[in-house]
């Protein structure tokens, strides 16, 4: 039996990742691509489907997280500029990790993906996002597509041990929206040494707005600088101090 996602129930409900009503209005030109390491998932038809959750929350907070973003991800992926207050922030970075955690389960071996339980009941039950994840917003200058690429990475920690890291790309229309988690053992939690993910040298300042954990009470969107090459963001965090990084390939 395979369970939901987000809860304890049999996953009897097929999710759209890449919701209809944002399909219906980018009405991408090309096909989907997404990626995750080195497999690809590619879809003709636009829709990407997964039975990765029950129908309770397919129904319920899943279905109340796409309608709370149908006017914030909606506005930014067709190119208005907006800004976003604090609950609005919060509100596209819970879409954004729910999307992120639905790609995770879909090809990764392991049922429910890179997130730990823990991590995934806990953005349903108590809308929290992962301890150490971050997100990200930019703006592409191209138009018209929609499309993910994510891949696993491994840093050594200073000291001894290794990080796991997870970033997912998102790109739909003219919003690109990323996600970066990690996890560290158990037993670095405890020392709560902060643990610098380095990612490579850009203006990363003027192309990206982060929203989680927010910075600043009323974000603008979109950033200063545009983003015009997918890979240049979804590459962001594969460097140096990278003991591992799945190898990748990504939309051209
Ligand atoms: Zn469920």
């Amino acid at each position: 039996m395979r369970q939901c996602l987000f809860c304890d129930n049999r996953a009897n409900s097929k999710e759209d990742i890449w919701p209809k009503w944002l399909i219906a209005l980018l009405k991408p030109q090309t096909p989907i691509v997404g990626y995750i390491g080195q497999d690809e998932l590619s879809h003709n038809s636009p829709r990407v489907v997964s039975r990765c959750a029950c129908k309770t929350c397919n129904n319920g907070w899943m279905s109340k997280l796409e309608t709370a973003n149908i006017p914030l991800v909606g506005c930014l992926a067709q190119d208005i500029s907006t800004p976003l207050d604090m609950l609005q922030q919060f509100t596209i970075a819970q879409w954004a990790m729910k999307t992120t955690m639905a790609f995770a389960s879909i090809n990764l071996t392991t049922h429910g993906g890179w997130f730990t339980l823990e991590e995934r009941h806990g953005l349903r039950a108590l809308s929290r996002l992962p301890v150490r994840s971050s997100v990200w917003l930019g703006r592409y200058s191209g138009s018209g597509r929609i499309g993910s690429e994510s891949h696993t990475i491994q840093y050594a920690i200073p000291g001894d041990g290794i990080a796991d890291g997870y970033a997912c790309t998102l790109l739909v229309g003219h919003l690109m929206l990323q996600v970066f988690a990690l996890h560290v053992p158990v037993e670095k939690e405890d020392h709560r040494t902060p643990f610098g993910v380095p990612w490579n040298v850009g203006d990363w300042e003027r192309l990206l707005v982060q929203i989680f954990p927010s910075r600043i009470p009323l974000a603008r969107w979109p950033p200063p600088d545009s983003i015009s090459n997918f890979n240049v963001l979804a590459g962001r965090f594969s460097l140096s101090r990278a003991v591992r990084a799945a190898s990748r390939r990504r939309p051209k």
